[in-house]
């Protein structure tokens, strides 16, 4: 799921980077990512982000979904 296909400079094309092994405790929402063909670290900052998932976890106040009228 984490896989990501990117554009690398080294690779000169778009291949398959996957998430490495996190030491810093970000676990699924580690922004960093290795090309599979260089080994190649980029930070994909935006990425991690935009994520609802990570605004879902860093929030303290779980509000209930209900519809308004
Ligand atoms: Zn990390
Ligand atoms: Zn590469």
């Amino acid at each position: 799921m984490s896989d990501r296909e990117l554009p690398c400079d080294s690779c000169e094309g778009v291949v398959l980077f996957e998430a490495p092994p996190c030491v810093d405790g970000h676990g699924a929402d580690c922004p960093e990512l290795i090309c599979t063909g260089c080994g190649a670290a980029v930070l994909i900052a935006t990425f991690a982000f935009r994520a609802p998932r990570v605004g879902n976890r860093r929030g303290t106040t779980r509000r209930p979904h209900r519809r308004a009228a």
